[in-house]
């Protein structure tokens, strides 16, 4: 074997040795070349000078075996001999042609001193450069060089190319070039399928590109490419594009000129963008910003929009706007007794007659579009609300005649799955500029004026007048906030133990309301007087009821203990006719002991009019309901009516208790109330308890229940479980 044998075949050896080398992880700048000569020797130079110059060589002695090694390590360059026995050097290099690996490798054949006809077949056969064998090896490694950063540059080039294509398909940018010389508009692949158009490399006749832009835009889109050949710069519109299969796209297009040396424009250069998507997108959000999803019906902040645009309007014309509030009167009922589905019918339905009423009306219909701005608009502000806005209302008759015909509109029953059923409706109408000079104003008028209907008995329409706040105005407004604040379901009720002293055990739990007011908690005191002014009290009271009720059925659902819970009523509740009935009805709906339910009405209202007092307390009490006299020792009560009154408990006023000491004048009443509830066979239980000091000293009167911050604040319903759970607790560990 001679020396050169051995180098080959040791090297062969070591190359079997290792294990094949994954190429995909190499580093990229470790260049391999390919180097394919039948001669050993000159391999052996070859590769010598070429790893001298930092190259990492793959040899091959023939065609076959380069061909393989070729696919195996996917060599940067080929080095080819051009002549060998069996495929030659030119088969060698069409066969890499051939593959997509080696279309664009650099293939550099070795060719022998004048040897002209190889250098023609090595570029028929799609060689990149032909080299002359000599023994100056530098040239050689130069040319290896060159060729292997040529093409890298275009490989680079190749990437980067491809990236915005790529980045243009992302982004759905297309390109396009108008060449005014030639007539011709080029349009990228993206842009011609944007523009329903197959991809021509020799573009396309601009008249093609115009039968695609959708008849309407045609000429809007003439006069921006004038403005584009005027050399105006940066020209940017949206056009439409009719495809052939029906739909539209929308397509934002920029254009750009480009001039000659003499200023002259010689070609457009611009992009296109389909934005179809987006754009519905964008419509969508200003649909939902906008309407109410329901109805289809412009929501509260469009509407206020639209009547901010129709009040500036107004006073630049000089004439009148009107603000009809609708409220539904059973809405409520409706949705609770057949569901929530029909009552979404329910107000599609309205909706629908609302808007054909203002429609139909020979003195409003003025426009057909009811929610573009500045005209008769009909809103929905949430819940069972509607307003309807009027424009260049001429006389505040023709607001009060809207009035009426929605009214009327809606006498006619709707239809919910299959079943009639009657609305009713109350309005109220403000009209600017006398009733409001800005939208705050106006929605307030026809708020409190739609209330007034509210409160005369509902089913009707008012308008608004200075009248309805005579009283302090945030009386009216907070009496009309308390409502929404019942169908909203915003009451709660807080529990506070009633505890025997004696036990430490929790006898019974007063329920005291409080408003869910967004963020803040509003305690009774600032709205139960208001809601006993106007009314409302009763139903707060009806609430209270049912809700304590349901409590109570809740507790045992649960299986803890029920306590009997007592609710504050006002007089008026018990002066109703029907009150006792209903208590009763509500009893049985919730499967309650009238026992566990206990009345609580202050000594003050009792004393009112003990007459009409006197007869549904004595049903109450026939009934099995408990009665007790809140707010005990402030009143004027005659011993004399207390005794023919069917009473339970009295509750000793947390006035007197608050500054009870050994001593105090107030000492002396507490153990008054206490004598005079033994005396009656009552019971009596201490509010307001705050000290151990004060608990004792009732004690000492003989007043064991009690009630106050000592034991417990009044709670939610959840605190409250867990403060029973606590006490329970305790007793375990006590008496253990
Ligand atoms: P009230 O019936 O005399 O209720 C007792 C009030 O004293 C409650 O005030 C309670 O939180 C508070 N209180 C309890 N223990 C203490 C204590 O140790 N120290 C002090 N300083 N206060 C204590 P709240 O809950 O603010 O209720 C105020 C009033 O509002 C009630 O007085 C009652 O007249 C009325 N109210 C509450 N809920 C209702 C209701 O559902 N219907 C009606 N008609 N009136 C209610
Ligand atoms: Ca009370
Ligand atoms: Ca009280």
């Amino acid at each position: 074997m001679s020396s050169l044998q051995s180098i080959s075949s040791n090297y062969s050896i070591t190359q079997q040795l290792s294990p094949v080398p994954d190429r995909r992880f190499e580093r990229s700048d470790v260049e391999r070349v390919l180097l394919v000569d039948d001669e050993p020797l000159s391999r052996l130079l070859t590769k010598a000078a070429l790893e001298d110059a930092g190259l990492v060589v793959t040899e091959a002695g023939d065609g076959e075996e380069a061909l393989h090694e070729f696919r195996r390590e996917s060599p940067a360059l080929v080095v080819l001999d051009a002549i060998m026995p069996g495929m030659s050097g030119f088969d060698v290099c069409r066969a890499l042609r051939d593959t997509p690996q080696g279309k664009h490798v650099p293939v550099l054949i070795l060719t022998g001193l004048n040897d002209e006809e190889s250098v023609a077949a090595a570029y028929d056969a799609g060689a990149t450069d032909f080299f002359v064998r000599s023994t100056q090896w530098t040239l050689l490694v130069q040319r290896c060089r060159y060729l292997l950063r040529a093409s890298r540059m275009r490989a680079e080039l190749e990437r980067s190319e491809s990236r915005v294509l790529k980045a243009q398909r992302i982004a759905r940018l297309g390109i396009w070039e108008w060449d005014l010389n030639s007539r011709r508009l080029f349009a990228s692949a993206e842009c011609a399928a944007m523009l329903d158009l197959t991809y021509q490399r020799e573009g396309f006749k601009p008249r093609m590109v115009w039968t695609a832009i959708h008849r309407d835009d045609r000429s809007r889109v003439c006069d921006f490419l004038k403005r584009a050949l005027e050399g105006i710069a940066d020209v940017r519109f949206d056009c439409t594009v009719a495809k052939r299969d029906g739909s539209n796209r929308i397509i934002h297009v920029e254009a750009e000129a480009e001039l000659d040396h003499l200023g002259k424009v010689i070609r457009l250069h611009g992009i296109a963008q389909d934005i179809t998507e987006r754009c519905a997108a964008e419509s969508q959000i200003r649909q939902l910003a906008n309407y109410d999803s329901l109805t289809g019906l412009p929501n509260r902040r469009y509407f206020r929009e639209q009547l901010q645009t129709a009040i500036e309007i107004a006073s630049l014309e000089t004439s009148g706007v009107g603000v009809l509030f609708l409220d539904l009167d059973n809405f409520k009922r409706i949705n609770d007794t057949l569901g929530h589905h029909a009552g979404d019918a329910l107000l599609k339905q309205v909706a629908k007659r609302i808007t054909a009423c203002l429609r139909t009306g020979d003195s409003v219909a003025r426009n057909s579009d009811l929610s573009v701005p500045g005209v008769d608009s009909v809103a929905r502000l949430g819940g069972d609300e509607f307003t309807v806005m009027l424009t260049r209302l001429e006389s505040d008759d023709v607001a009060h005649g809207v009035a009426h015909r929605l009214l009327h509109g809606l006498q006619a029953p709707f239809v919910l799955d299959g079943q009639e059923c009657f609305v009713s409706a109350s309005v109220g109408v403000a009209c600017y500029p006398r009733d409001g000079s800005d939208v705050d104003e106006l929605l307030r008028a026809a708020d409190l004026a739609m209330y007034s209907v509210k409160d005369a008995g509902r089913n009707g329409m008012k308008p608004y007048s200075p009248a309805l706040v005579s009283g302090p105005q945030h009386k009216l407004e907070l009496h009309n906030a308390l409502h929404r604040a019942l169908e909203r379901e915003e009451l709660r009720l807080y529990y506070q133990p009633q505890i025997d002293t004696l036990t430490g055990r929790i006898v019974a739990a007063e329920a005291l309301m409080r408003w869910q007011r967004g963020d803040t908690l509003v305690p009774p005191n600032d709205f139960i007087p208001v809601a006993q002014e106007t009314g409302l009290i009763l139903a707060l009271g009806d609430w209270a009821i049912d809700h304590a009720c349901k409590q109570i059925s809740r507790w045992r659902a649960e299986g803890k203990t029920p306590y009997p819970i007592a609710v504050n009523i006002s007089a008026n509740a018990f002066q109703t006719p029907g009150f006792v009935a209903k208590v009763a009805n509500c009893l049985r709906h919730h499967g309650v002991d009238p026992e566990m339910l206990e009345l609580e009405i202050t000594e003050t209202m009792l004393m009112q009019d003990l007459q009409q007092t006197l007869r549904a307390l004595d049903e109450l009490s026939t009934f099995g309901i408990k009665l007790s006299v809140d707010d005990f020792g402030t009143g004027y009560s005659s011993l004399s009516y207390l005794r023919k009154l069917p009473l339970d408990t009295l509750k000793i006023d947390r006035s007197f208790v608050k500054e009870l000491y050994e001593g105090s004048d107030d000492e002396v009443i507490v153990s008054a109330i206490a004598a005079l509830a033994r005396a009656l066979g009552l019971r009596v239980i201490a509010e307001g308890v705050e000290t151990a000091e004060q608990a004792a000293l009732l004690k000492v009167h003989g007043c064991f229940l009690m009630q106050g911050y000592h034991f417990s604040r009044p709670l939610p319903i959840d605190a409250f479980d867990k403060f029973v759970e606590g006490l329970a607790a305790e007793e375990k560990a006590a008496s253990a």
